[in-house]
């Protein structure tokens, strides 16, 4: 009895929900209720998310506070990713983040504007000493904003352990309302083996879902054979707002058997970007959608897999009849179930559509040179999670890679040799790739040794030599050359460039440094009065603009003050 009751506890998924993170240690940043714009781990472009975003009423300035005791033990300024970011570090061995920023506390904001000042950079980042900034718990320590890569104001608020790994926050005891069920979109079957089929064809499959008055989903029934996969396109919707969430958990059964479950709780930074290996991203390419694999491919180093039984894939014999279920849960367990009546029959008839073949075979475990001409690409080893032909062409200065539609997890070198250049006509010269239906070269981090043109990329396409010729523009946007600016806060310039893009800016006044934070999202540069480092009554502002390939333009004007 004692036994049986032991092995009941052992398997029971109560167990298994318990929560090992501290649930009164950190207190909301935000004193709103909890909307959220975006889940932990939700997908996104090259990464898993790794907080949790929080809606901020469509405003910027809301008070941010430390969720807990601590110090700062990092600000980053930056124009994109987290924008303006704080970092603190509790005792209890995690960091709280808290990003994109409008601006910091005025303690924090004096000790990072001596800094911007000393390095002469709006970007820039600290690590403090642990007795340097040390803040409480309910301190307000920032106001909310939607600095760098930001597509609306809210909050990016993340936990992570002391082995730097992001883990849910709702973990910790934050509180949302959501008694919403996840819903699923799409599901496709994938035929994995050689002679495997679904519905007469050995080629992926939509099914058609069915929803049902309960909100759980069927199929129309499968035919299959042999080694096959499923991968679904799913989201969470909360109760509070229409936006789509990310899922918290997902598991699928055969015949009551489980094939495989995905827990998203925790992931580290090393593996975000597999995330490419976790869809299906020829499909995301394409059709811009994210189908999740309910199977664990080859090559796949994600650590969010459990409880595998062939590695998620199922094996369909003739003449059967399974029953496949997929449930999908959020983070408050509302759980949504697919089920799939899967009929095992075999047909010998199927005919193969021959594979892409070309003379460049890629093995991903080895390191691949293609060279042309005066063009040579390098993709060092496991590249690639897969070994392919790849469809490599080249045509003069344009080079054809394949097509984006196979992922990448490591950076390729892309290296031009001009020593057939006069050196005088290297200067606006850059790598592009030629991107959407006019194929207008788009900047590839270029860079220049000599003769040799050379950029670091992770996506496959076309590629060209392309040249920019168009200096960047600078433009005043509230004041105007010899005007009084006595009482104005800020002074704000629009600045832009055409075509390779906006490398570096610099900004003086009197022959002295002044500090501009670029906005590159409506492309502002704002000096604050309150800086106080104006002190002349005329005033020499001059603004320098270089982009990515070394054309410069000169913007001066005076201002008076008083
Ligand atoms: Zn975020």
């Amino acid at each position: 009895m004692k036994y049986t009751l032991a092995l009941f506890l052992l398997c029971s998924p109560l167990l298994k929900a318990q929560n090992i993170y501290p649930q009164d240690y950190f207190q909301s940043p935000l004193d709103i209720t909890l909307v959220m714009a975006g889940t932990f781990a939700e997908l996104r472009s090259n990464h898993f998310h790794s907080g949790i975003d929080i809606k901020t009423q469509q405003v910027e300035g809301l008070k941010i506070y430390a969720a807990a005791d601590g110090y700062i033990s990092r600000i980053k300024i930056a124009h994109f990713g987290y924008g303006k970011a704080i970092y603190i570090t509790h005792p209890n061995g995690y960091t709280t983040v808290y990003a994109h920023l409008q601006r910091l506390s005025p303690t924090l904001e004096a000790y990072i504007k001596k800094l911007q000042y000393e390095q002469e950079s709006y970007e820039v980042e600290v690590f403090p000493n642990p007795d340097e900034l040390i803040v409480s718990k309910g301190e307000v320590v920032a106001y909310s904003g939607n600095t760098g890569s930001s597509g609306g104001p809210h909050l990016h608020f993340e936990i992570r352990d002391n082995a730097e790994r992001p883990i849910n926050p709702m973990l910790f005891g934050l509180d949302i309302k959501d008694t919403t069920p996840p819903f699923i979109k799409n599901v496709y079957a994938y035929p994995i083996g050689p002679d495997s089929h679904i519905n007469k064809s050995n080629e992926k499959q939509k099914l058609r879902l069915i929803r049902q008055p309960n909100n759980d989903y069927v199929v129309e029934n499968v035919e299959a054979y042999g080694k096959i996969g499923f991968a679904i396109e799913a989201n969470d919707r909360q109760d509070l707002a229409y936006n789509n969430n990310g899922l918290y958990n997902i598991q699928t059964f055969l015949n009551g058997n489980q094939k495989i479950e995905i827990d998203f709780h925790k992931f580290s930074f090393d593996e975000s970007s597999h995330i490419n290996r976790f869809i299906d991203y020829e499909q995301y390419i394409n059709e811009k959608h994210r189908l999740q694999k309910l199977y664990r491919d080859t090559n796949n180093p994600l650590s969010i897999y459990k409880n595998l039984d062939d590695e998620g894939y199922l094996q369909i014999q003739d003449s059967t009849s399974s029953i496949y279920k997929v449930k999908v849960s959020d983070y408050k367990n509302n759980n949504t179930w697919l089920t799939i009546n899967i009929k095992g029959k075999k047909y010998d008839t199927i005919k193969k559509e021959e594979p892409f073949k070309s003379n460049y075979f890629i093995y991903a475990n080895k390191t691949n040179e293609l060279v042309h001409d005066k063009v040579a690409v390098e993709f060092p080893s496991n590249t690639f999670y897969e070994d392919f032909y790849m469809d490599f062409a080249q045509t003069n200065d344009t080079i054809k890679l394949h097509d984006e539609s196979i992922a990448a997890q490591k950076y390729f070198t892309i290296t031009y040799d001009l020593s057939h250049y006069k050196p005088e006509d290297l200067g606006q010269l850059y790598i592009g790739r030629l991107v959407g239906y006019y194929k207008r070269p788009y900047y590839s981090s270029t860079k220049k040794e000599g003769h040799i043109l050379s950029t670091r990329t992770k996506t496959l396409g076309i590629y060209a030599l392309a040249k920019d010729t168009v200096d960047p523009t600078i433009k005043p946007i509230n004041f105007s050359d010899g005007k009084w600016v006595s009482n104005f806060r800020y002074l704000k310039l629009k600045i832009e460039d055409k075509e390779s893009g906006i490398s570096k800016y610099r900004a003086t006044v009197n022959g002295k440094f002044i500090l501009m934070e670029y906005e590159y999202k409506d492309d502002m540069l704002t000096f604050d009065f309150n800086d106080n480092v104006i002190t002349e009554t005329e005033n020499n502002l001059k603004v320098i603009v270089t982009d990515n390939v070394g054309n410069s333009s000169t913007f001066e004007a005076t201002f008076y003050r008083k």
